[in-house]
């Protein structure tokens, strides 16, 4: 089974220190703060100390709770929950003494993962006008843009789709914490890996979406 950022979270709830994020995948898929490189540097670094969750104004982070594992007590971002909101001085990264949380000297060179929206889910592919994601961007019309297109086999409507550049997007969520979709899921995610995003993205353009309005 793929483990995504919301597949591995499966509940959140209250431990001591803090508010906690049940998990059952193997963390490889958990959105980390910004600063954190791949899975393995950051657990090689991660003493779990707490204090970044701690020096987050925005509670946007939250301690991995599992039943066994490296994983549990590290800190993680339940994005549809609260997103980072990228401090412009990264508190959460000051506050780490490890550099588990890296260095970052500004807001774009944040790489926390990369947002791939499922084309099936997202109701502006169906052909309705919703950029609610393409809004709450910080970096919008770069991270995020708003693509106009002709359907197949309809002459009336045109399709305005939110399309996400992976040179361009950080990763923070945002996008996926006011998704108006939330049945059977929220329609975008984050990919931590941006290869693995690019490619998802390239599969969503490369799917047939239905149309409601064909005649
Ligand atoms: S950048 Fe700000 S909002 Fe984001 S995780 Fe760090 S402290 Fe929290
Ligand atoms: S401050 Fe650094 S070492 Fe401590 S829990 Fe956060 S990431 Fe891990
Ligand atoms: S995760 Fe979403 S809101 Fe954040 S930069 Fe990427 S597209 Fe924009």
């Amino acid at each position: 089974m793929e483990t995504t950022t919301f597949g591995a979270i499966a509940a959140a709830g209250v431990a001591a220190g803090g508010i906690a994020v049940c998990f059952a995948g193997n963390g490889e898929g958990l959105l980390r703060p910004p600063g954190a490189a791949d899975e393995a540097d950051f657990r090689a670094r991660c003493i779990k100390c707490g204090r970044c969750l701690e020096a987050c104004p925005y509670q946007a982070i939250r301690m991995a709770k599992g039943p066994t594992g490296a994983e549990t007590g590290t800190p993680v971002i339940d994005a549809r929950a609260q997103a980072c909101r990228l401090c412009a001085d990264f508190p959460c990264i000051a506050a780490c003494p490890t550099e588990a949380l890296h260095p970052v000297s500004a807001r774009d060179e944040v790489r926390m993962g990369c947002a791939v929206i499922n084309r099936d889910l997202c109701i502006a592919v169906q052909g309705m006008r919703c950029e609610v994601c393409y809004r709450a961007c910080p970096f919008i019309d770069s991270a995020i843009a708003i693509g106009a297109s002709v359907r197949e086999g309809d002459a009336i409507h045109a399709v305005f789709e939110p399309l996400i550049d992976p040179e361009k997007c950080v990763g923070c969520g945002l996008c996926v914490q006011r998704c108006v979709v939330s049945d059977p899921q929220v329609a975008i995610e984050i990919v931590r890996d941006y290869g693995e995003a690019r490619r998802r993205i390239d599969e969503e353009q490369a799917k047939h979406v239905s149309n409601p309005w064909a005649g």
